[in-house]
């Protein structure tokens, strides 16, 4: 399934409308039909139901949807906001068959709208087309909706004053339901914007796929990719078939970290574990972690003192950063790091110096991943975390097409992005996973299924959805997602995958 953007979708729809030859009118008509199809499930003859249409193409989608539930027998009034004489287009011929088959319709100008009379409201006002912040009345209209919560408010394609692309929202619609019309739109896995979806169902209208293609490939990644594209381990692997992994990090400061970041790659399917630590906090990490082998390093007040020898060590894989601090010392070691020919992911203070790593990655011809939360994007590329947020998708495929690099913007909804620029999202993972420690086991069973897998891609993605779905896993028993620790996350992966 696409995200797509506002601009794509338009794209999309006139490839449909010119190239194939399916008509406008087709296309609302079969929308209306399909939004139908998933309200007659939830909805009962006996509710009283509002569709709000305004005066653009959501509105005549609604205006379909009236129709079909009313020749049904459902009990619904079509409200046309602001009248009919504003509608157009395949809008307003899907407004002339309502009223040629013998339907009322409702202005909205002419009448106050008694909407306290109603059980549900299918909100048709604003579509992907809506511009700038809400004008009246479609402002009245959407608080007047708000306000009242016996209400259930289904809203078509997106809650209308939601910015398809994503953004501020001063007035919008909070849908309990919205039913999005063959693609989901990019601030359905944006925030604040997501907040306002509720449940989100979308709905087929029959456009094909040569016309989905015209939009960026950005994609959902689901349980069924990661079923289809996880490796089955051979009855006759060894520990060296599962790879070689050197972890790189801690600190006096931080010690914890890269212990994480080891644990969750030996539950996440690596052969063999080395872990590159500062001598002076040898005593601690060894103690915690015996399934590991310890390379202690020249440390300088509790930090890296410089690069370690890790050309004479045959790994396979190296993920480096967590909780290493942002010394001189660390900047060699992601130096020596970047210049091993393995794949590399790189995260938390291994990204802090990142305009000096330029010229060593655009060198590499192995994967390397880097695993920024939107804090450390926004450094990276001296941005704030508000723009960051805001342009999530954009600004991920940027850096990951000018490096040459997999780039993992996390938070809910992470981002997975090629160094092509295709994107991957993931939908796993609750506000558990809000806590120190979190990403620092997710570069872990990133860097093991690496190794693992065929594709440098699915490993990342499948890590993502991995990790997030331990999270989900710990909530649905019984855990509280206030308590849920990172190492409740690295002991749940045992539970839930796959093999
Ligand atoms: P489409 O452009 O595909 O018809 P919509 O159903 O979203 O998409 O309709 C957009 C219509 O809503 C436009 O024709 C315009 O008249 C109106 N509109 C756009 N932006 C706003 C806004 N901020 N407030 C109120 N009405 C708007
Ligand atoms: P740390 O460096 O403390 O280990 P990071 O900020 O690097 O933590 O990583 C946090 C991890 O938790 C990321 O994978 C992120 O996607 C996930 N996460 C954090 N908050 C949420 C949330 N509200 N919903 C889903 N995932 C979240
Ligand atoms: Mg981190």
């Amino acid at each position: 399934m696409r995200i797509v953007t506002a601009s794509e979708m338009y794209a999309i729809d006139q490839y449909t409308i010119e190239q194939v030859g399916i008509s406008e009118d087709t296309l609302m008509e079969n929308a209306g039909q399909a939004v139908a199809t998933i309200l007659r499930e939830r909805l009962d003859k006996t509710d009283r139901i509002a569709i709000l249409a305004g005066s653009g193409n959501n509105g005549g989608d609604g205006v379909v949807i009236a129709r079909v539930l009313t020749s049904e027998g459902y009990n619904v009034d079509l409200w046309l906001i602001p009248s009919s004489e504003k509608m157009k287009g395949a809008a307003k011929r899907a407004l002339d068959i309502y009223q040629h088959a013998g339907y009322e319709v409702k202005n909205y100008m002419a009448h106050p709208l008694p909407l306290e009379r109603y059980d549900v409201v299918v909100d048709a006002l604003l579509g992907i087309g809506a511009k700038g912040q809400v004008r009246s009345p479609y402002q009245e209209v959407i608080q007047a909706v708000n306000r009242i919560d016996s209400l259930t408010v289904y809203a078509i394609d997106l809650p209308s004053g939601v910015p398809a692309d994503g953004g501020e929202v001063e007035i919008a619609i909070r849908a309990d339901v919205t039913i999005t019309i063959q693609c989901p739109k990019l601030s359905a896995y944006l925030f604040p914007t997501a907040d306002y979806y509720g449940e989100l169902i979308v709905v087929d209208i029959g456009i094909p796929p040569r016309a989905l293609e015209t939009a960026s490939f950005r994609q959902l990644w689901t349980e069924s990719d990661v079923k289809r594209t996880f490796p089955v381990r051979k009855r006759s692997s060894h520990k060296g078939t599962h790879g070689k992994v050197l972890v790189i990090g801690g600190s006096h400061q931080m010690p914890g970290a890269i212990t994480l970041t080891a644990k969750a790659a030996l539950r996440s399917g690596a052969g063999l574990l080395t872990m590159a630590i500062p001598d002076d906090i040898y005593p601690v990490v060894a103690n915690r972690i015996p399934e590991a082998m310890l390379l202690p390093c020249r440390a300088e007040n509790g930090y890296f003192a410089g690069a370690m020898d890790v050309a004479s060590l045959a790994i396979d894989a190296i993920a480096v950063g967590p909780g290493m601090g942002r010394t001189e010392g660390t900047k060699q070691v992601v130096q020596a790091a970047l210049a091993q020919d393995v794949p590399v992911v790189l995260d938390a203070d291994a990204l802090f110096f990142w305009e000096e790593y330029a010229s060593l990655l655009k060198e590499r011809t192995k994967p390397t991943v880097v695993t920024p939360h939107p804090g450390e994007l926004a450094r990276m590329l001296q941005l704030s975390i508000q723009d960051v947020e805001k342009h999530r998708f954009t600004l991920s495929k940027q850096l990951a097409t000018d490096y040459g690099i997999y780039v993992v913007l996390k938070g809910p909804y992470t981002i997975v992005t090629t160094p092509d620029g295709k994107q991957y999202i993931n939908t796993t993972g609750n506000p558990a996973l809000a806590k120190g420690g979190s990403g620092d086991v997710l570069t872990g069973i990133i860097v093991a299924f690496l190794m693992q897998h065929a594709s440098v891609q699915a490993a990342v993605s499948n890590a993502v959805f991995i990790h997030g779905k331990a999270a989900d896993w710990l909530v649905q028993h019984g855990h509280s997602p206030l308590s849920v620790l990172a190492t409740d996350v690295i002991d749940t992966l045992s539970s839930i995958l796959y093999d």
